[in-house]
């Protein structure tokens, strides 16, 4: 059983692991956007495959695919979803558990754009953590604001003058962030639900300033897939295909 598992999370190298440890043949993949990518152990192909259709035809070399991308990585869940379903090919989504909101204070947005909107009505020193694929959406309403923006690589787009990059990888700890909050003097925070434990602390450290938040929400996955937010149900999931 050669199993394909769809990675570039936390989650996606903690299955690899258990299932190197296991014996099984798993292949690790990894879209390669980041510099330095933590590599999952066992095998590992970096880059897309080319669409559905090219992912169809790396599809021969396995029998099962867990598709463990990020929450928002929509495009390779669809394209999974469509190449499997063509191929007649089981898949599994292993998706983390959004963030839960401790306090019910949360202004919840459905896309990133009205998480700009709405982050440069509650604040003009928004921290925003989205990510450098979305960071362009977030400069025509925050152009004027004191943006304090995160991200792994630094965006190839040119940032407003008046903005501040910090370029850093999770896990984060409360009392940095907390600091970083104050150095900043940041007044909103803006974020995706992106779950997991890595980038929690930034929410804890709003929360203790007082700071408003501001969360997109996920987009649906594609629909039909059969879906898990642990782990251990993707090994459970696997065990019964005779992995
Ligand atoms: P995306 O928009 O869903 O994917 C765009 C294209 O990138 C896909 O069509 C595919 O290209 C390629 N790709 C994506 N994930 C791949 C993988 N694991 N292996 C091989 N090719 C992959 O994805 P994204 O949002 O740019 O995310 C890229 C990767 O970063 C994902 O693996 C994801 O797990 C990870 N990540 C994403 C985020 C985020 O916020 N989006 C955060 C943390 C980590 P082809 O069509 O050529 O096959």
């Amino acid at each position: 059983m050669r199993v394909l598992l769809l990675g570039g999370t936390s989650e996606a190298r903690e299955l690899a692991a258990r299932l190197v440890a296991d014996g099984v043949d798993v292949t690790s993949s990894l879209a390669g956007r980041v510099a330095r990518p933590r590599l999952p152990v066992g095998p590992v192909r970096i880059g897309g495959f080319g669409g559905v259709a090219g992912l169809r035809d790396a599809l021969a070399e396995f029998d099962a695919v867990v598709d463990a991308t990020h929450p928002f990585a929509l495009g390779m869940s669809a394209n999974a979803a469509a190449a499997c379903a063509l191929e007649d090919l089981p898949l599994l989504r292993l998706e983390r558990p959004g963030w839960p909101d401790p306090e019910g204070r949360w202004h919840w947005v459905d896309d990133h754009d009205a998480a700009a909107s709405l982050a440069a009505e509650l604040g003009r020193r928004p921290f925003v953590t989205v990510g450098r694929q979305e960071l362009g959406r977030f400069v025509p309403a925050l152009g004027e604001h004191a943006v304090l923006a995160r991200v792994v690589d630094p965006p190839t787009l040119e940032l407003p003058l008046g903005w501040r990059l910090v370029t850093s990888r999770g896990p984060y700890r409360l009392d940095s962030e907390v600091d970083l909050f104050r150095e900043h003097r940041a007044d909103v925070l803006v974020t995706k639900d992106s779950g997991g434990t890595y980038t929690w602390p930034k929410l804890e450290a709003a929360s203790q300033l007082g700071v408003p938040v501001v969360v997109v929400r996920r987009p649906p996955g594609p629909a039909g897939v059969r879906t898990v937010h642990a782990v251990e149900d993707a090994l459970a999931w696997l065990r019964l295909r005779g992995v």
